[in-house]
């Protein structure tokens, strides 16, 4: 293990890796087995028993997956990380970890979209309920916790319009009121927001994100206390969702560089929402980076950069917006985030699809709402393409 006082490349590079391997291999395989065999039968009973160490079976844990997730309790700081096939199997396995039939959760109501259908369709069924909450409204979070709150739940930045939920305030509200805080960090990345610094007790990703970073990857990631995510592996072992040992050395890999990948989308990002905001056919912009976001002092106090996702109402009526996103050529008509290649669309029409028009007004969501999610390209060709896109309108 590195030690906690390296910096953040260094630890991404090498934390977690076994050097010293008897190949020599500088890089870790990719153990791409589904199962391991024994020598003796005392041996297997003492690894199922866990009174040694070693594998038995991939579903349960493999060396290439564990690697990656002791180099994610690094990044996030936390005691122990467990990988998952997805965003939503790391948040749905959460759940059934943290809460039983008669509990209740606090969540964020701009949430992503297969969050919220878990809470309001999923959950409902085991007996849970949820109440959603403005995460900008630390009253609100507090009032709406119940004697049976387990957990308080929050995304932040959100989608798509990158609210700042303070991490320090709600995770003061959990500890007063015994809930669990998990914090979706999705958009922050660990580069840019460390949760666990402010108090917050687990920390999810979708690592199909920007852990993974290149666009070729779906993966989860949760990260807590041993404690926790010794329960959290047992529930993995139940419902399945593992990462594949392939997937999970291409998570390895992509973490290797997401320092670097992170200050590019950081420097993108203020760049082209400075630029979007002085358009004179832009009406508003949403980055957490800007001072005229609302809640740029909370931001400016837990994030160290402000990411890649920068979203943007223009001037125009639904049909001219989806013109302009069509016309768009460096930047793909595509609906996920935090890789290389820049990604736009237009929530009414992807993310919040689904969502009924009065939700989607509550959420500040109008037709003429533009989400990029900036790649690493160099910021002149993505503002020249836009440039061109707004010459068409
Ligand atoms: C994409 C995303 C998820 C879901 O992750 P998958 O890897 O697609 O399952 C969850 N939360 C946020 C904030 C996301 O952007």
């Amino acid at each position: 293990m590195v030690s906690r006082d390296k910096g953040f490349s260094t630890k991404a590079v090498h934390a977690g890796d076994k050097r010293g391997s008897s190949t020599g291999a500088v890089v870790e395989p990719i153990y791409e087995t589904s199962v391991f065999a024994f020598s003796s039968t005392k041996q297997l009973v003492d690894v199922m028993s866990e009174k040694a160490e070693g594998y038995v079976y991939t579903r349960y844990g493999n060396p290439t997956t564990r690697s990656v997730e002791n180099k994610m309790a690094e990044l996030e700081q936390s005691e122990d990380a467990a990988v998952f096939s997805s965003g939503m199997a790391a948040i749905a396995t959460t759940f059934f970890t943290l809460v039983s039939s008669g509990d209740h959760v606090v969540s964020t109501r701009d949430l992503y979209g297969g969050t919220l259908e878990f809470f309001n369709k999923v959950l409902p069924k085991f007996g849970v309920e949820a109440t959603l909450v403005e995460a900008t409204d630390l009253d609100e979070i507090r009032s709406a916790t119940r004697s049976n709150t387990k957990v308080i739940y929050a995304e932040t930045p959100t989608n798509p319009t990158l609210k700042v939920a303070d991490l320090s305030a709600v995770a003061k509200i959990g500890k007063e009121k015994g809930a669990t805080v998990v914090v979706d960090s999705t958009f922050a990345s660990p580069y840019n927001t460390k949760p666990t610094e402010l108090g917050v007790d687990v920390v999810v990703h979708s690592a199909t994100k920007y852990l993974c970073g290149h666009n070729d990857v779906t993966a989860g990631v949760v990260c807590g206390s041993e404690r926790f995510v010794q329960e959290l592996k047992k529930m993995r072992k139940s419902l399945g969702g593992t990462l594949d040992p392939l997937a999970a050395w291409l998570l390895l890999r992509g973490l290797k560089t997401l320092g670097l990948r992170m200050e590019r989308h950081n420097s993108n990002g203020i760049k082209v929402a400075t630029y979007l905001e002085r358009h004179p056919k832009v009406k508003t912009v949403h980055y957490p980076g800007l001072e005229s976001h609302p809640q740029h002092a909370i931001a400016k106090r837990q994030m160290t950069g402000f990411g890649g996702v920068v979203s943007f109402e223009i001037d125009r009526d639904f049909e001219t917006t989806a013109k302009f996103v069509e016309n768009l050529k460096l930047c793909s008509l595509a609906s996920s985030l935090g890789g290389t290649e820049t990604l736009v669309t237009q929530p009414v029409t992807a993310s919040h699809y689904f969502v009924s028009v009065e939700d989607r007004k509550k959420a500040g969501i109008t037709d003429q709402l533009i989400r990029l999610a900036l790649g690493i390209e160099d910021p002149e060709d993505i503002i020249a393409d836009l440039e061109q896109a707004f010459n068409k309108i």
